[in-house]
């Protein structure tokens, strides 16, 4: 008897068991709904520009510059550590080791950071080596930055270093790469010239990167030509600021009257809102 008890009551759990299981099955989950609601609804409003909203991360096209101010609370998250001469996403140091001269652990935000290990794993592949001389900043560093330049040049701002929160390197989406023999020089516009500058001009974008300071933006930009400077924006925005040959200045000008037509036709202000830059100050 006990024991056909006991054989009755394992068949009844395993019924629930299956019963249980099959439910699940057909049942959406939470996460489901909740991701369902996330998908954007332009309702009757077309949003009348080559880049959707889906593929731009208002994260990853923050605009940073004089008059376009980061807060002193604005820092990359989540953050990655790279090792100095080579962009290495497990922090090992294949390919030359870290540079013990700088001693340095880099930072990067976590998409850029792993993003650019897959830029230098490309280029590696077309025999070009980069390695990473500069990532993030914090806001405190580039204050002290800018007041010993300004030290240095008797009060006057000479434009080379960026005010606090004006720092492309604040964003956690700006490196500067460079190749062998320009890792301990100082930087100017020869870089250009060299195959690893070639190499990035032509081919960052399908990592996701573009080149921050371009040579005919400068007016733009208010920036010197800087071709070792590349920023993270994703790979659907970089391609688009490629083809079109814009700075990112110019892609946020777009961006916004893009932005201004979608509400003025009637479009929720609330799915545009994140993608509008504003000034810390
Ligand atoms: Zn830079």
């Amino acid at each position: 008897m006990l024991k056909r008890v006991i054989a009755f009551g394992l068949m009844l759990m395993i019924l629930l068991g299956c019963a249980a299981f099959a439910e699940e099955e057909i049942e959406f989950t939470l996460e489901d709904i909740v991701e369902l609601e996330e998908v954007p609804v332009y309702g009757e409003v077309d949003w009348n520009f080559p880049v959707d909203l889906k593929d731009m991360d208002p994260v990853m096209i923050r605009l940073a510059n004089k008059h376009c101010l980061l807060s002193k609370e604005d820092k990359p998250d989540p953050i990655m550590s790279m090792v100095s001469r080579k962009a290495n996403k497990d922090g090992s140091n294949a390919n030359g080791g870290v540079n013990k001269a700088s001693g340095s652990k880099m930072q990067l935000q976590e998409t850029c950071g792993l993003a650019l290990v897959e830029m230098f794993e490309g280029a590696l592949k077309d025999g070009i080596k980069l390695y990473l001389k500069s990532a993030y900043r914090s806001y405190q560093t580039q204050n002290t930055m800018y007041y010993n330049r300004l030290k240095k040049n008797h009060g006057k701002d000479d434009g080379w270093v960026s005010k606090p929160g004006a720092s492309d390197h604040q964003t956690g989406l700006g490196c500067d790469i460079v190749s062998r023999s320009w890792r301990d020089k100082a930087m100017n516009r020869d870089f250009g010239k060299t195959d690893e500058a070639k190499w990035m001009a032509e081919n960052a974008y399908r990592y996701g990167f573009i080149l921050r300071y371009p040579s005919d933006k400068e007016e733009i930009t208010e920036i010197n030509f800087e071709p070792w400077h590349y920023r993270y924006v994703g790979i659907p925005v970089a391609t688009y600021i490629k083809e079109n040959g814009l700075c990112l200045e110019e892609f946020h000008e777009q961006l916004q009257a893009a932005i201004d037509e979608f509400i003025a036709a009637g479009g929720d202000p609330a799915i545009v809102d994140p993608y509008i830059q504003r000034s810390a100050e």
